[in-house]
């Protein structure tokens, strides 16, 4: 049989997150020339993290799922050849990988969806026909995110009028008691969707992904970053970085190429947006796109921020744990109204180790700083978060007893990470993935300018693995499913 000819043509993408340096390093193998452009100093976007007192700072990677041998994850890893240059641990060692502590009651989520159901029936017994079907669909959701076959036909998964429902609505119809909702609630805040809005499709991918297994980087975020960049490079690819994308070359219709902020000009046949859509609209000619897509973009919520605190402690009063903490509270009918995330772990540096807590943040709290940037935002800025932060402190004391030799190694809002990465108003996982926006983000991809597509975070779902699915999907978009097929899911160990 003849092998189509290989097209070696331009490629620009634009930002070098996971979902930017994804869809570089498959386009790269294809033997596209590729050029990653990143306005930031250091590549990675979300993904690299920080130095604070010696010590790093995760930003956009706590956690994945399914990084185990022959799990979705780790086979697109193996794909682009990152899996050996980012050291990772296996989480739930001692059985629990996530603990949910809510103000009357604990719950532990355990790797592998035999040992969640075990646990849920041990928790809820007289729910069982509840459980039995929740857990019918999260092994069939299961069942397709193993297989990537979403990655072969997404269509297959996203049309079908089952995953419009929300997870929310599809419990509550069950007669599912307060407490499991709750329980129930938290797999969706990883996505920073409510569980009454959460479509059932998202919920179980997420929630299956990180059953099949769960793992935190024993490197940085930094090294992570580095990984991904490094085999771009060896396969030719490249990075430009801190000099971002200022406007988008359009012609006729179609893409030609982009301006970046210092004059310069990059050609390509292809542009790849990885950033959010309201960026990308803000870089094109008024008049490139049909109204109707601005419109859409503009009227669609995005998910809120977060707010973090990094405390160093010592080492050996407060050891490493193997699992997350949620600290969680329920209304009376099961909605989750508030929870911080707690990771306790290795710091790199003897007798230290490091606490980094998370909740979800909108932007209205720091409206005040709005039109401050990262680092200027005045000495008010920094005595609103240090009080924010002192709860936060307060209830991981509560947690974890006395912090012993605490210091805070950084607070960061919403508003840092609007400065890091442009998302708008801070937003931590782009463009919402609810039910209500389902059809409108179905189509975002469809630019109508030729040779201009969507990755990343906002092409299909956030996290890493939703992200890095978004920019394969991205690229199938790109060459066509024969191609898809042959060149890239036909070389996948
Ligand atoms: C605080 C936080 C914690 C998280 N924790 C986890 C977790 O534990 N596990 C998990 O799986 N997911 C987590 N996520 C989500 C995950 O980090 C993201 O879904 C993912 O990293 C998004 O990648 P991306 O490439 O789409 O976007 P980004 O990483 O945001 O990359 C976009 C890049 O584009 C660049 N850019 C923007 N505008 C321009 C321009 N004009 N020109 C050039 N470059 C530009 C930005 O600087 C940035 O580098 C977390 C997110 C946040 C915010």
């Amino acid at each position: 049989m003849m092998r189509e000819r290989r097209v070696h043509g331009d490629v620009l993408i634009i930002g070098s997150g996971v979902g930017g340096l994804t869809a570089g390093i498959i386009m790269s193998k294809l033997n596209h020339r590729v050029t990653v452009v990143e306005k930031n100093p250091l590549p990675g976007g979300l993904m690299r993290s920080y130095v604070r007192s010696g010590i790093e700072c995760p930003v956009g990677v706590h956690y994945m799922g399914s990084l185990g041998k022959g799990q979705p994850l780790r086979r697109l890893w193996d794909y682009l050849g990152v899996t050996s240059l980012i050291p990772v641990e296996r989480m739930g060692v001692n059985g629990v990988i996530d603990r949910y502590i809510f103000d009357d009651f604990t719950f532990d989520l355990p790797e592998s969806i035999d040992a969640f159901e075990d646990n849920l029936r041990r928790a809820f017994p007289l729910e069982h026909s509840q459980i039995v079907t929740i857990m019918g669909d999260l092994r069939q959701i299961s069942r397709s995110l193993f297989s990537l076959d979403m990655l072969m036909s997404p269509e297959r998964n996203f049309l079908s009028p089952d995953n419009f429902e929300s997870m929310g609505e599809r419990l509550l119809r069950m007669g599912c008691s307060a407490r499991l909702f709750s329980v129930l609630g938290v797999p969706s805040t990883l996505i920073g969707v409510d569980l009454r809005e959460c479509p059932a499709f998202y919920y179980h991918m997420t929630l299956a992904s990180y059953l099949l297994s769960s793992w935190r980087l024993t490197c940085s975020g930094s090294q992570m970053a580095d990984a991904f960049v490094s085999r771009l490079k060896l396969q030719g690819g490249d990075v430009v970085i801190g000099d971002g994308v200022e406007s988008i070359q359009v012609e006729s219709g179609r893409a030609k190429g982009v301006v970046l902020q210092s004059g310069r000009i990059l050609e390509a046949e292809v542009v790849i947006a990885a950033v959010h859509p309201g960026i990308l609209i803000a870089m094109l000619p008024a008049d490139a796109l049909r109204p109707a897509y601005a419109e859409r973009v503009a009227q669609l919520e995005n998910t809120k921020g977060l707010f973090s605190v990094n405390l160093a402690v010592d080492a050996d009063a407060h050891e490493s744990l193997s699992y997350n903490i949620y600290r969680l509270h329920a209304e009376e009918d099961g909605t989750l109204s508030h929870g911080i995330f707690h990771q306790l772990r290795d710091s790199g540096q003897s007798g230290i180790n490091v606490l980094s807590m998370m909740a979800m943040n909108g932007i209205d709290e720091w409206r005040k700083w709005e039109g401050t940037t990262s680092g200027r935002r005045g000495e008010d800025y920094v005595e609103a978060k240090e009080e924010k932060a002192r709860i936060f402190i307060d209830e991981a004391s509560k947690l974890f007893g006395h912090l012993r030799g605490m210091k805070i190694l950084d607070i960061y809002t919403p508003l840092t990470i609007r400065d890091r990465v442009k998302s708008p108003g801070g937003s931590a996982y782009g463009i919402l993935r609810s039910t209500g926006q389902l059809m409108k983000t179905a189509s975002l991809k469809r630019t109508s300018i030729a040779g201009l597509f969507l990755a990343g975070q906002n092409s299909l779902a956030p996290g890493v693995m939703g992200t890095m699915l978004g920019s394969f999907q991205t690229v199938r978009q790109i060459i066509g499913h024969e191609r898809f097929t042959r060149e890239v899911m036909g070389d996948f160990p």
